[in-house]
């Protein structure tokens, strides 16, 4: 069982991901911020559409779903907890359900926080996560308080640490220049920045990411370290909340 997956860059700074089982020949879309791209690298490898993965209700998440759906009649998956305002469902799914690419499995992971419902899908290896956990950062908490994107970016930690994490933007360089605020003295956070605007520089995505250098650099995660906690004066104080004040930092950086 292996999975190809490719990043396509789409509007300004999204990305959505094609994922294709080998084994069986099917081929999924993580989010469709627009369809257009995403038909165009379907038709570059001659990959037929069987599934659109849809993590959340934001317009640049969705915006080509319909017409994706319409080109190649590709079953549409995301949360029941949001099937008020997606895209019309071909299954609806909640926290712990299973869901296939060809022969693999994965399975839906409720990471509500940026919204309420915003769904992540943890496949062998990877784990797409939209606008929950991101390269260096997590997403805005729009709907969500602080304790349940803590709460949802605990699940995500708990994952393998040699999963992939595919975020929904490229917003690594902006996140990285936040955490150092926050983080000065993490080394490894200090690399990855480097690596970040090397990245950048020439042109390249900087996601996927591998999960433990999220863990060893995302000032988000790192809500539970001594160093963070005292960097942001509160030594001592519980991880959620933590969380709650490098979030609210973020916001008004
Ligand atoms: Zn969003
Ligand atoms: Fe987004």
């Amino acid at each position: 069982m292996s999975l190809e997956i490719v990043t396509i860059p789409c509007r300004t700074d999204n990305y959505a991901y094609l994922v294709h089982d080998e084994e069986s020949g099917a081929v999924a879309v993580v989010d469709v911020p627009d369809a257009a791209p995403i038909l165009k690298a379907l038709a570059a490898r001659n990959w037929t559409l069987t599934d659109i993965f849809i993590t959340h209700h934001h317009q640049d998440h969705i915006d080509g779903v319909d017409r994706l759906k319409a080109e190649t009649g590709a079953r549409v998956i995301g949360a029941v907890a949001d099937i008020h305002r997606l895209p019309a469902l071909d299954q609806a799914v909640r926290e712990g359900d299973r869901v296939r690419i060809g022969a693999v499995e994965g399975t839906v992971i409720d990471v509500s926080g940026h919204t309420i419902g915003h769904v992540a899908f943890h496949f062998p290896g990877a784990v797409f996560t939209a606008d929950s956990l991101m390269a260096l950062g997590c997403g805005r908490l729009f709907e969500g308080d602080p304790a349940t994107m803590w709460a949802s970016l605990q699940k995500l930690a708990a994952l393998p640490p040699e999963t992939q994490v595919y975020s929904g933007h490229e917003y690594t360089a902006a996140n990285g220049a936040f955490a150092v605020t926050v983080d000065p003295a993490n080394t490894a956070l200090a690399e990855r920045v480097a690596d970040v605007a090397r990245a950048r520089a020439a042109g390249e995505p900087t996601v996927p990411a591998l999960l433990s250098l999220e863990l060893a650099t995302n000032p988000f995660l790192r809500a539970t370290s001594p160093e963070v906690k005292a960097q942001v004066g509160l030594a001592g104080a519980p991880d959620a909340e933590v969380f709650a004040e490098i979030r609210r930092r973020k916001d008004c950086f």
